[in-house]
């Protein structure tokens, strides 16, 4: 249709096919998957052991360039070119996404399900909690802050001898190590059994975790962006006797549960990674893991935010490049531009999988182009400037510069890379062949105009046709760094060769943080920058290819169980803020309808 209407009018327009129809369809058995109301169901692991001896099918990563705040459309490409693969190629295939977090649903950026004729529906549904496991991630990683902060108070006021006796529960009179018990007993060394036969010396050493507060790296999530909760006080009720601390709250989809549970691949798995994250250290400067403190977590399974590493589940893909068949296609997508969410797909999340892409689909709009040559600041919820709206060559060439060096990083990884220029109703035909000139002289193997926004799978044909030959190319895939490196020479690796920076800053905290896990035998995990997206540098005001800066690492973070080391550059905070103006102004519920309205 032309205007095309809006997300949630053409989302609403649409009767989804009930879900348990559609997963016949995909070959899936009525016992493999768990119905979610009428459009939605989870899918059993047992899939993947049936499937076990498939091929996989052709694995595409959808990344971009470096991204205005309103998004440039990798969802809506994700979307658009699996339409345009499986009903105009006739190609199986399936896209693979995160769940969007409410923080920016309801702050700067919207939701998350793609746009116009190019969208996951209904949106509602997926932009709003979908399965909950969001949520569970929420509930699971603050039961555990909630255990560390009980503990330290319950060591810090009880005897020896009295936490001991509530530790080791009395069952029918017989008392009991628990398996998680056992196994510190085990790294203490104390070999015993029976509970009866500790000696004091040591029920003196099994009891006391000695949780050095000012070392505690769990903190609290929300899944909202709610900036007073960057700096907390807890613990100022009388009961709490005193143990009052400083502590912090970080959005849910940065918690390093959410980050194991996208990475892992298997159950088995999940349960010892979520064993081993790290929570803090004792006053010994040993560090303290989550199996410490005994605490169950166990999740579905979800998405996570850009501050963590930005890509969707392992498992998702693994199950998904079963079902496409050997010919097939599976379209996953790396958060914000290739610099960051690719990088990190390529070195954290490929090195979980071990899976290996054939083809990296980069998104770039003429709007973020002329942004980066220049152009005035795009501000989400204000009218786009002229130079946006008309056409202007200069701005567009000059922005360039931005697709150039992100095809450079993407070719670092030795993935073939097609550029796909979601076209824009305001974009000229003339701003829209210099763009695609400009990318195939910077060494993509093609780049094509895609309409999948207006025109659905059918705009996105000729970007479905250049991902299948692109994905025959030869492939020398290869990760940037080799773990062996120290943590700092990683970190300057990621910086010099994918950011452009002549070097890399560490502040006091970074530099001791990174003494104590290389001491503590972390070493050797890959980095996960958490770094703005709004420019290659650490300035967000920085756009094209900033050159000439020294970037910042203010401080460092390890998610142990996840596996990886978590640098933070600059003043980037684990916390979003609401805009004076958050997009929960415009979502309201409407009584007659029943229906939510506002969303985007
Ligand atoms: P990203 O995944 O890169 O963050 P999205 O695919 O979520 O970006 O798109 C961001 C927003 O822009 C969505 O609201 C979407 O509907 C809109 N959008 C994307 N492509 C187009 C287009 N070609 N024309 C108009 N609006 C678009």
């Amino acid at each position: 249709l032309s205007p095309v209407p809006s997300d949630i009018e053409i989302s609403r327009a649409q009767s989804p096919k009930a879900v348990d129809v559609l997963a016949k369809e995909i070959g899936l058995l009525t016992d493999e998957i768990e119905i979610y109301g009428q459009t939605k169901a989870k899918v059993r692991l047992s899939l993947l052991e049936r499937l076990k001896d498939q091929p996989d099918g052709k694995y595409v990563l959808v990344a971009g360039i470096t991204p205005t705040p309103l998004g440039e459309g990798k969802s809506t490409v994700t979307i658009g070119l699996v339409q345009a693969l499986t009903a105009h190629l006739n190609i199986n295939s399936f896209a693979c996404l995160r769940q969007p977090s409410q923080g920016p649903t309801f702050g700067v950026k919207g939701g998350a399900a793609g746009g116009g004729y190019a969208q996951v529906i209904p949106m509602e549904e997926f932009n709003l909690h979908l399965t909950g496991d969001i949520h569970a991630i929420t509930a699971a990683n603050n039961l555990l802050a909630a255990a560390i902060d009980a503990r330290i108070l319950h060591e810090g006021t009880q005897s020896d001898k009295a936490l001991y006796n509530r530790l080791v529960p009395v069952v029918n009179g017989v008392r009991g190590f628990s398996p998680i018990q056992f196994a510190r007993l085990r790294r203490l060394g104390i070999n015993k059994t029976d509970p009866g036969t500790l000696t004091e010396e040591e029920i003196n050493k099994f009891v006391r975790l000695d949780i050095d507060p000012s070392t505690i790296t769990w903190q609290r999530v929300v899944d909202t962006n709610d900036r007073f909760l960057r700096k907390i006080t807890v613990g100022q009720a009388n009961t709490e006797k005193g143990f009052v601390r400083q502590a912090q709250f970080d959005i849910a989809v940065a918690s390093e549960i959410m980050a194991i549970l996208a990475l892992t691949n298997s159950l088995e798995d999940m349960k010892e990674r979520l064993g081993k994250m790290v929570v803090a250290n004792d006053k010994k400067g040993e560090p303290v893991t989550a199996e410490d403190l005994g605490t169950p977590v166990f999740v579905h399974a979800g998405p996570f935010a850009n501050i963590a590493h930005g890509n969707s589940s392992v498992l998702a893909d693994k199950i998904a490049l079963k079902l496409v068949g050997e010919k097939g296609f599976v379209v996953t997508e790396a958060g914000f531009g290739a610099d960051i969410g690719m990088e990190k797909f390529f070195n954290i999340k490929c090195r979980a999988s071990g899976l290996v892409p054939s083809v990296v689909v980069l998104v770039a709009t003429v709007r973020a182009l002329k942004m980066h040559g220049g152009g005035p600041n795009v501000t989400a919820g204000a009218p786009l400037k002229k130079e946006y709206t008309e056409e202007n060559l200069q701005l567009v060439a000059d922005g360039c510069c931005n697709l150039q060096k992100q095809i450079q990083i993407t070719q670092l990884f030795g993935v073939p890379v097609v550029v796909a220029l979601n076209v824009f109703k305001t974009d000229s035909p003339a701003e829209v062949d210099l763009v695609c000139e400009i990318a195939k002289r910077s060494g993509a193997f093609d780049a094509v105009p895609c309409n999948h926004w207006s025109d659905g799978g059918r705009g996105a044909v000729k970007l479905a046709q250049a991902v299948e030959k692109a994905a025959n190319q030869k492939n020398s895939f290869k990760y940037l760094y080799s773990l062996e490196l120290p943590i700092v020479e990683k970190i300057r690796i990621i910086a010099q060769k994918v950011y452009g920076a002549q070097d890399i800053e560490l502040s006091p905290a970074a530099q001791s943080q990174i003494d104590r896990y290389t001491r503590q035998g972390f070493g050797n995990l890959p980095i996960c920058m958490a770094k703005t997206h709004l420019s290659i540098s650490h300035q967000p005001e920085r756009k094209g290819v900033p050159t000439g800066f020294i970037l910042p690492i203010s401080d460092v973070r390890a998610s142990i169980g996840a596996g990886f080391i978590y640098p933070l550059v600059g003043t980037m905070s684990t916390m979003p803020g609401l805009p004076t103006r958050p997009c929960f102004y415009d979502i309201d519920l409407d009584p007659v309808t029943e229906q939510v309205k506002g969303l985007f």
